[in-house]
């Protein structure tokens, strides 16, 4: 099992350019290549889905059921302390690019189907091992997938956490364009921060023009570090919670450069970031008093807090899938247009209609456009897949049969009928998407006989 991970592990499935039968570039393709190999190799049967996809398949049942993982990476960076593409095992770990995510688990997977062909087993369904080759860049590979391939009745993932996640926030991306407003224009010749919906902006950068009221009122206040010395200044910035030295400016003869820093994060849960662009228009609303654009009046008031949902009146929170977070990931203005982009993470209870007729409400004046709407995973925990998994989890582990939910979306999203199920073991920090990606030796060797138990249980389940 190991030299099967060690050789797709050698693999720098990082995505790249379109090619004939590789639309997310050659090495995703090689990988697939591989795996195709490896399985066809154990006596399974084998297809390749134009590069897009591929699949391993046991039995002869007339209906199916599926295993999703995927073979594709994400750049190894720089900074580890092996080679990320030359899979070593030591100190009690596997170390490489991909041993978590998701190309060991996926190894794991095809094993316990190689042990279930050895053992002549008779399976009532078909076992389909479906491996995607563009999960890190839109899971376009299994929209392909949907669209051509037969859907398994039931399916696994092996792509998240252990026991298992069978609900999953909806992720509501908007956009806030407000109208172009002279007061803007005067003021700011930019306002720049983040550059995604779903990441916590760091960073926030303002440049005011020297012909504006903006510029005296700063330049009043002080000039260069002594701006934040100044009583009103520092006023405004300790009671909004902000530290005065997450701040710089610089003076220019022709403009004043403003800096906010906060901390960058993950909108599924932005309480844990500092958001950059919300300091800065906090900041900036204080310094301006009265003569604030009515634009940040309405954004401070209603966006800024850690999680400014009861702000918005759209506070919802239920037992299966925790509370409703929002996240400012993009705040611009440019020739006096105010953009603003949020992340919304809905639990099942909260209906992203209402959410967004809420936040209309709130902003009037601004034109409000959906960018993505990708509905809430939640499957019951008394269903058949779940409990199956369940038990499978419980009986090979003497691990908690327990759900989890998360505010993220898994790969088993892309499927009807499916959750995530491991590979990640309860309190297991596998560094996935970092640098030094690893996976301990004596759990990865239980994932077979966990996924093999799945398969047992799931098979009897939809008998
Ligand atoms: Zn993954």
């Amino acid at each position: 099992m190991l030299n099967d991970l060690k050789k797709l592990i050698a693999i720098p499935s990082v995505m790249g350019e379109a090619e004939e039968g590789a639309p997310f570039g050659k090495a995703p393709r090689a990988a697939l290549d591989c795996f195709l190999e490896i399985a066809a190799s154990y006596g399974l049967k084998t297809h390749n889905e134009n590069g897009y996809c591929g699949w391993a398949e046991l039995g002869d049942g007339k209906d199916m059921l599926g295993i999703l993982g995927h073979l594709d990476v994400v750049p190894a960076g720089d900074g580890w302390s092996n080679e990320p593409y030359s899979m070593v095992c030591e100190d009690g770990l596997i170390k490489g690019r991909g041993v978590a995510d998701d190309k060991g688990p996926t190894v794991a997977a095809l094993h316990a189907l190689k042990r279930l062909k050895e053992s002549g087993k008779k399976l009532n369904n078909r076992i389909r091992l479906i491996v995607g080759c563009n999960e890190e860049n839109g899971s376009e590979c299994i929209e392909y997938y949907r669209e051509h391939c037969e859907i398994p009745k039931a399916s696994f993932v092996p792509d998240a956490d252990f026991p298992i996640i069978n609900s999953e926030k909806g992720i509501l991306h908007l956009t806030l364009t407000f109208p172009r407003s002279q007061r803007l224009a005067e003021n700011f010749v930019s306002i720049k921060a983040g550059m995604r919906h779903n990441i916590v902006p760091d960073l926030c950068t303002v440049v005011v023009p020297k012909e504006s009221k903006l510029f005296d009122a700063i330049s009043s206040l002080g000039s260069d570090s002594s701006l934040f010395l100044n009583p009103k200044v520092a006023k405004i910035i300790i009671s909004g919670g902000m530290r005065t030295q997450d701040f710089s400016a610089h003076f220019f003869p022709d403009r004043i450069a403003l800096e906010a820093r906060g901390v960058a994060g993950h909108a599924m849960c932005p309480e844990k970031g500092e958001n950059a662009a919300m300091k800065m228009l906090a900041l900036l609303c204080g310094i301006m008093g009265e003569y604030a654009p009515e634009e940040f009046k309405a954004v401070t008031k209603y966006l800024c807090a850690p999680n400014p949902a009861p702000l918005l009146s759209i506070e919802a929170q239920d037992d299966v899938s925790g509370n409703l977070t929002v996240n400012t990931g993009i705040v611009t203005v440019a020739d006096g247009k105010l953009t603003v982009a949020l992340d919304l993470r809905l639990p099942v209870c909260a209906n992203h209609e209402t959410v967004k007729k809420k936040i209309r409400e709130c902003f009037p004046s601004a034109t409000l456009t959906e960018n993505r709407w990708s509905p809430n995973l939640y499957i019951p925990e008394n269903s058949k897949l779940v409990q199956a998994l369940l038990s499978a989890y419980a009986e090979t582990t003497g691990g908690e049969k327990k759900c989890l939910y998360c505010g993220g979306g898994t790969y088993a999203r892309e499927l009807p009928n499916a959750v995530a199920f491991g590979p990640t073991f309860p309190n297991l920090e596998t560094n996935i998407h970092n640098v030094d990606e690893s996976f301990p030796f004596e759990l990865f060797n239980k994932l077979p006989d966990i996924y093999e138990a799945a398969i047992l249980k799931l098979d009897e389940a939809y008998a």
